[in-house]
């Protein structure tokens, strides 16, 4: 049985529809990631599971209990927010002991507790600092602290990581996995970073306008998108008519097709390539990107332009932009998209 089941979730604020027909599982100790561009959703969907914001049809279950109109506090639901949102006159120990002392916990095991949970978050020795004696990435884990004390079974994580320096939000991603993962804790964290969906979920559910559009492994999502939307917020992809695909590769399809701008490769003189690897086409590089490990050439052929990225070998590999090349396609990799 799932841990968490949705079912026909719906939400509107007057006359706009914020989402409609949300269904999903979960399992026990996932870390599930809602992924999608501004505004299609994702933090009234987060913040209807914790309560915050009541839905107007549909149904919440969490470990076969039905919580859809139980209030926020009896949910068993932490949450941590993009701001913190931690009490400014209260310490490190004090903020994050409020939950505890709410529910009428005796002071030693609230103590007890603040250690443990002080430990696990890595922010021994600030236990009397004040929140402005903090720097944005420790404030954070201050808000993750307080969420998880009162042992939530269920941890909601709306953009917590986007106020952060980039530097900090690579290490407090990395930290608050493996704290998810030493507590099989059962997450779902909101972002509009694909790069952060991918290194960090079990599974991503990718949201648009109100709808989750694909659910799967971020390899899944990655390789398998599943219409043009997906494949165009997800890397880079090269979306090309059907007429174009016909043209170029033969093939016979009603829908557009994605092409990854890693599955492109330049022709070298002397190598033998598998049948699956298209006759060469020649094309002249309008420009071009060096992104440090990876080039990234915009080529056009005939009238299609492609983005190709290439590893960034040698410099050899850098190409001036006018010059011709030979590009070779996977035909295994091209993949038509529904609209
Ligand atoms: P996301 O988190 O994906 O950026 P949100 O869930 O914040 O999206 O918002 C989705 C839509 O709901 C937006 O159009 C937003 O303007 C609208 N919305 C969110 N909260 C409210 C509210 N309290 N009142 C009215 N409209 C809202």
């Amino acid at each position: 049985m799932s841990y968490v089941t949705v079912k026909k979730l719906a939400k509107r604020f007057a006359d706009n529809s914020v989402f409609a027909d949300i269904d999903f599982t979960i399992q026990q100790g996932e870390f599930i990631t809602l992924l999608g561009p501004s505004g299609c959703g994702k933090s009234t969907l987060l913040r209807s599971l914790a309560g915050l914001t009541p839905v107007d049809s549909g149904e919440i279950w969490v470990n076969g209990e039905n919580i859809t109109h139980q209030i926020a506090q009896k949910r068993g639901i932490g949450m941590v927010f993009q701001s913190y949102a931690l009490f400014p006159n209260m310490t490190v120990a004090g903020n994050i002991a409020f939950g505890l002392k709410m529910k009428k916990i005796n002071a030693d095991v609230i103590q007890r507790e603040i250690a443990q949970v002080i430990e696990l978050v890595d922010l021994k020795g600030k236990e009397q600092h004040y929140p402005h004696q903090l720097s944005g990435g420790q404030r954070q884990r201050v808000a993750l602290a307080r969420a998880l004390v009162v042992k939530p079974r269920i941890l909601l994580l709306d953009e917590p990581l986007s106020a952060l320096d980039a530097k900090i939000r690579k290490h407090l991603r990395q930290q608050i996995r493996e704290i998810q993962t030493e507590l099989n804790l059962t997450t779902i964290f909101v972002t509009h970073d694909q790069e952060e969906a991918m290194i960090m979920s079990d599974r991503i559910f990718l949201m648009n306008q109100g709808s989750i559009v694909q659910a799967g492994t971020p390899e899944e999502i990655y390789t398998q998108p599943a219409d043009e939307f997906v494949a165009g917020f997800m890397g880079h992809y090269n979306l090309i008519e059907a007429s174009q695909a016909k043209q170029l590769f033969n093939m016979d399809t009603e829908w557009k097709v994605a092409i990854r701008p890693e599955s492109i490769y330049v022709k070298e003189q002397g190598r033998q390539y598998e049948p699956h690897i298209s006759a060469p086409l020649v094309g002249t590089i309008k420009n071009h990107q060096l992104l440090g490990n990876v080039i990234r050439y915009q080529v056009k052929v005939d009238e299609c332009q492609f983005t190709v990225d290439l590893l960034n070998r040698s410099s050899e590999r850098l190409r001036a932009n006018g010059s011709q090349l030979e590009l070779l396609f996977n035909l295994n990799e091209i993949q038509p998209v529904r609209a």
